[in-house]
């Protein structure tokens, strides 16, 4: 018996070392990809533009004196203009899939096969109505929160912009920030009290679509999808470079978890996705904690789980690992 126990707490310590080093793997390879990224664009803007000396140092300075100190509204276009026309931007082309069916390039790569297809247009305008309330009297005043609270720290559009490195080492101080806090305050409004009055809400999603990301009551809205992803710039006192980079990653990254299509070469829905199905698994971003607590033993018995990786190739993972055919007779 005791052997039994021990073998399982050290299944269950492999699970979650397991876990920690899959979480490790997608922030780094994420970071390495962005590295990559960046100095490659860099390369090529240089060329273009024959620019000299460090080409993004140049653009700052630029924009740095047009604005001739407004710096707050330096702020504001990094961390409210850019991330919303980021968010909307990815979301038209999702949306324009979901309420037509087109293009089947991706349609084809939807996770819940049977389910918005296509999506119930009066849910969708209620969603999109309460989606801009939270970006306008929820996610704005915040912003303007976190400008003034970042400015104790000190001046977060400040004439130097921060080098690449700092940059990616906040993204990853960030990633983790925000793990640890959407998980608990996730868990919490998972609290039968809680749950009832606020969270059902965005729950009325079993099959999610991407802007039903951001598709919850406001006071959710605040302290579990905004508070987890401002808190790390204002506690580094991070420069409005690192932080609208935090926040385009943050938005991008949410409405892939949401947005019902499992496709090549971007991260795996499948975690969140099953979240919407099933309720009571998976409640946090990477599923490091999830493993720690247990809350993905179902999750991991599941098809979804058996599909959730980066798939590398144009075969729809419902193709590929086909759910068990259910026995009828
Ligand atoms: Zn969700
Ligand atoms: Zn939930």
């Amino acid at each position: 018996m005791r052997g039994a126990q021990a073998s399982s707490r050290q299944e269950a310590s492999g699970g979650l070392w397991d876990s920690v080093k899959k979480a490790v793997i997608v922030i780094g390879s994420g970071i390495l990809f962005l590295a990559a990224f960046g100095n490659s664009l860099t390369w090529h803007l240089q060329k273009f533009w024959g620019a000299s000396g460090n080409f993004w140092q140049n653009l700052w300075t630029k924009l740095y004196v047009m604005f001739e100190g407004h710096n707050e509204a330096l702020f504001y276009m990094g961390t409210m203009l850019v991330p919303m026309v980021v968010f909307w931007a990815f979301n038209a082309l999702l949306l324009l899939a979901d309420t037509t069916g087109k293009p089947s390039f991706i349609t084809r790569y939807r996770i819940q096969a049977d389910k918005n297809d296509p999506v119930d247009p009066e849910k969708l305008r209620h969603a999109l109505k309460t989606v801009l309330f939270n970006q306008m009297f929820i996610s704005a005043p915040t912003v303007v929160a976190a400008y003034h609270l970042t400015r104790w720290r000190g001046d977060p559009c400040g004439p130097q912009l921060p080098t690449l490195h700092w940059a990616l080492a906040e993204l990853t101080i960030f990633s983790i920030l925000e793990e640890v806090l959407f998980y608990y305050s996730h868990r919490l409004f998972h609290h039968p009290t809680l749950y009832k009055r606020f969270h059902k809400q965005h729950h009325e999603w079993t099959a999610p679509i991407g802007v039903v990301a951001t598709y919850a009551h406001p006071l959710e809205h605040l302290f579990s999808n905004l508070l987890p992803v401002v808190i790390g710039p204002v506690l580094l006192g991070s420069h409005v470079s690192s932080t609208c980079m935090w926040y385009c990653l943050a938005l991008v990254s949410t409405t892939i978890s949401h947005c019902g299509y499992h496709l090549p070469f971007l991260p795996s829905p499948e975690f969140h996705d099953f979240h919407h199905l099933r309720f009571n698994q998976c409640f946090g971003v990477f599923g490091v904690l999830d493993r720690l607590h247990g809350t993905d033993i179902k999750f991991r018995q599941t098809k979804q789980y058996e599909r959730h990786t980066l798939l590398l190739g144009l075969t729809p993972l419902t193709e590929s690992i086909p759910d068990t055919p259910t026995k009828s007779h």
